[in-house]
């Protein structure tokens, strides 16, 4: 109804420095209790195409700006967001379900951070230079911005996956159109507001809101977009593969994973323990990052899971903006759905749910009743054959298994079509290399989870990703390289 409709917020695209309205749009819900909320521009190619254009326009000027300059575009754009983080916070906690604990010290406070460490990182690359004395030559190489770059992210990690796409690409002289998840796109909004003040000129940064189909494949289809980085799921990845394929466009491709933890039996519990549980249901396992799969070694099998299911449940399920519950809604009904149904199938092939989805009861509050929640759940006693051992959840779900050699366990470990992250948990240095060389997984952590030095590779092995982000791989993606050799 018109009355219902007016508390809405509308959002709209951000083209050429300017908010322009869009002719369809399509209902946004708040995950924690279920209400529609929020109207996003239901774009298109007309849509994408304008924002493409404005893209185009503005490259010169943008790439011809001193490094510097640049930077200091982006250490303003990153004084503002964290100005109004607590703003930008609520905000992503109220569109994606998270808790705003962690949207408070993850999410924001990691967007203004990709903001600095680009704007720092810019000002510190060196080219490359080779003498070739006897034939008189010397070589360099040359980077230039390449031009209009897609970027297209997932839900999970809304304005901090953004973010890291966008201050890259624009720091090396690109201009960009992004393409926010259709289900989380109220941060990437807000930040437009902040753009003009920044001082990034009209037309560097577009933000054209859709679903996937629509204004996702438009932007992967365009003529004029040479690049598209893109976090999201394995099957999307594929899709864009294909359509992209008659261009022969440059991709960064972030996907999924089925990240196991491995525990020896001369881990260190008391660390081991509660870092698991944030590996397993921080963000409500909704990080691509997340343990999903627990190998623990037989002789301390019993008391790890004993312990850890003890810890799980002292977890706080509740209202997102409740500032000391852990755990908040998953995106939405269709997702916890989908995330519920395997633990439904775990049971029907066998396996024991200690703790979580069906066992134990959920207390809601009263505005929380028809929210998108479920408790974190351990499954144990899981085949490896098995679609919870092998397939991404994403969800609060995780599997515990015993294991008895090293040898053993990696082969495991490694037997999933995906190869994200890893962790490990032993005192043994030597072991601990031994397995981190063996995994195939593009990160490894030993003995903690998700500690990060942006400056080194990010990515996935096997169906989890093709490229690295990074300092260095973020500029080399951004860059095109020349070489030129000069004789005298
Ligand atoms: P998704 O693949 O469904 O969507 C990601 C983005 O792609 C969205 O913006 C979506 O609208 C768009 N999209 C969908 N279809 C498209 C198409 N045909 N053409 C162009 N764009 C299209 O993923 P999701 O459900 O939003 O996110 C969850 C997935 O993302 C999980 O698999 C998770 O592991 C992965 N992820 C990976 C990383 C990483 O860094 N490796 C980080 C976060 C999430």
């Amino acid at each position: 109804t018109m009355a219902h409709s007016k508390a809405l917020l509308v959002l709209e695209n951000f083209i050429g420095g300017k908010f322009v309205p869009c002719s369809s749009y399509i209902d946004s819900y708040n995950p924690s209790t279920g209400d529609v909320y929020c109207r996003v521009p239901d774009s298109g190619k007309e849509e994408v195409e304008a924002a493409v254009k404005a893209a185009k326009d503005a490259f010169p000027i943008w790439s011809s700006k001193s490094p510097l300059e640049r930077s200091q575009i982006l250490n303003k754009l990153a004084d503002l967001i964290e100005h109004e983080l607590e703003a930008f916070a609520q905000a992503e906690s109220k569109d994606q379900g998270k808790t705003i604990k962690f949207a408070r010290t993850v999410d924001i406070p990691r967007a203004v951070y990709n903001f600095r460490f680009f704007a720092s990182s810019i000002l510190h690359h060196t080219t490359e230079c080779t003498e070739m004395a006897t034939m008189g030559c010397v070589h360099y190489t040359s980077r230039a911005p390449v031009g209009v770059a897609g970027l297209i992210s997932p839900w999970n990690l809304p304005l901090y996956l953004l973010t890291w796409k966008i201050a890259p690409a624009i720091a090396c002289g690109n201009t960009v159109v992004a393409k926010p998840s259709e289900m989380t796109s109220v941060t990437a909004w807000m930040m437009c507001k902040l753009l003009e003040k920044a001082g990034v000129p009209h037309g560097v940064v577009n933000v054209v809101f859709g679903t996937g189909a629509k204004a996702g494949e438009a932007l992967v289809c365009h003529p004029d977009v040479p690049l598209i980085s893109f976090t999201g799921s394995t099957l999307t990845a594929q899709r864009i593969t294909e359509k992209s394929a008659p261009h022969c466009k440059r991709l960064s491709l972030e996907l999924g994973g089925k990240n196991p933890a491995i525990i020896f039996d001369d881990a260190d519990l008391t660390q081991c323990i509660p870092t698991t549980l944030r590996s397993s249901f921080a963000n409500q396992g909704e990080i691509c990052l997340c343990t999903s799969r627990i190998f623990v070694q037989r002789g301390i099998y019993s008391e790890f899971l004993k312990r850890f299911v003890a810890e799980a449940k002292k977890w706080k399920v509740g209202n997102p903006s409740d500032p000391t519950v852990d755990m908040g809604a998953l995106i939405s009904k269709e997702h916890l759905e989908k995330v519920r149904s395997y633990v439904k199938k775990a049971q029907a092939e066998g396996a024991r749910v200690l703790c979580g989805e069906g066992v134990d009861s959920l207390a809601l509050p009263t505005g929380n009743q028809k929210g998108y929640f479920m408790l974190p759940t351990i499954i144990a006693e899981v085949k490896d054959e098995s679609c919870c051992m092998q397939e991404e959840i994403f969800g609060p779900v995780t599997c515990v298994v015993s294991f008895d050699t090293e040898e053993e366990v990696i082969g495991r470990a490694n037997s999933v079509k995906y190869g994200l992250a890893a962790t490990v948990w032993s005192s043994n240095v030597g072991r601990v290399h031994r397995v981190a060389q063996r995994l195939q997984s593009g990160l490894v952590w030993t003995n903690c989870w998700l500690v990060r030095d942006l400056n080194l590779p990010f990515g996935g092995m096997k169906a989890s990703g093709i490229g690295r982000e990074g300092a260095k791989d973020s500029y080399e993606f951004f860059t095109e390289v020349k070489t030129i050799t000069i004789k005298h």
